[in-house]
């Protein structure tokens, strides 16, 4: 019997330090901040939180510094297989994340542990990925992902990729053998080099000119996504819901979506449940505390 594939994530493991403070720090100001919280964050572990709350068989790649072993935990307790996370001496990727009074926020992100993967990290991960059966997941805050996303599909796997955050380098990876490309309308008009105020469907045909075997999924906030494979497009709205912070609603739009897809559901199930699931995400505050139960996402 065929064994149910996994859904292997190469992405970021971030720890968040968010500081409350009463207005942003001033240069040379020293400022008190109110309030302090630590938290899992970064776009991959968010992902592969939700792909496992989505019922998913997923399993994460990374790095970690030892001294955060507490978040390691939290993904295996939400389902998560972490045996393909190396615990190491760099310090882990972290943001310092002032939020003031007015919800208005400065980040500085510092790569870390997940800009210090290395060639044999990344081949020894993928020897354990079955061709023609699994799906590597990507985005874009770890070190070598135009590496490793050819070598996968040189070897078969089937790719989703997340160009998040977008930088220049995306523009000249190999794109073209991609399974699925997931991007929000800022990523899809610059990796086609159009304005993000462009129509969206302009976005999406200059997307399908530029990858044509890829199958994309665009997504636009409160106004929904679109699902194009070959000739065929589907739209999903958003649910109409009162948002309070869309914070990880794009990356729990992904595990949703991935999850759904590697159960074998249509694609028209995939971007419904996706949807489903994200408007939950921005109903709650916060990152992968607002990633909803598959329970809740699946209750009419
Ligand atoms: P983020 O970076 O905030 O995680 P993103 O920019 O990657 O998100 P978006 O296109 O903003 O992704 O949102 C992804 C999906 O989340 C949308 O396609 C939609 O289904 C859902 N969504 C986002 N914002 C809202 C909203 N205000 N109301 C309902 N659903 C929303």
């Amino acid at each position: 019997m065929a064994q149910r594939p996994t859904l292997y994530n190469y992405g970021s493991i971030n720890i968040d330090h968010v500081y409350r403070v009463p207005h942003l720090v001033k240069p040379g100001e020293t400022l008190a901040s109110h309030g302090y919280q630590q938290v899992l964050g970064g776009k991959g572990a968010n992902q592969s939180l939700a792909a496992a709350r989505a019922g998913g068989r997923v399993a994460h790649w990374g790095q970690l510094n030892e001294k955060d072993r507490w978040a390691l935990e939290l993904m295996d307790s939400a389902g998560v297989n972490i045996t393909g996370v190396d615990l190491v001496e760099v310090p882990s990727g972290h943001a310092v994340i002032q939020v003031d009074d007015q919800a208005e926020n400065a980040i500085v992100l510092f790569g870390g542990a997940n800009q210090s993967m290395d060639d044999a990290f990344v081949t020894h991960r993928l020897s354990d990925a079955v061709a023609g059966q699994d799906w590597l997941l990507l985005q874009n805050e770890c070190s070598l992902t135009a590496d490793i996303i050819q070598k996968a599909c040189a070897q078969g796997l089937s790719v989703a990729f997340n160009p998040a955050p977008m930088t220049p380098e995306v523009g000249s990876m190999a794109l073209e053998e991609l399974a699925l490309l997931f991007v929000n309308r800022g990523e899809g008009a610059a990796l086609v080099g159009l304005d993000e105020h462009e129509d969206a469907e302009r976005i999406l045909d200059a997307l399908m000119a530029r990858y044509p075997s890829t199958e994309i999924v665009l997504t636009l906030g409160g106004e929904g996504a679109y699902y194009q494979k070959g000739t065929q497009r589907l739209f999903e709205p958003a649910c109409r819901v009162t948002a309070v912070d869309t914070t990880a609603a794009g990356d729990t739009f992904i595990g949703y979506f991935m999850a759904t897809r590697l159960a074998g559901q249509s694609d028209a199930a995939c971007l419904t449940r996706a949807t489903r699931a994200a408007a939950l995400s921005v109903q709650k505050e916060g990152a992968h505390t607002s990633i909803p139960s598959a329970q809740d996402v699946d209750t009419p």
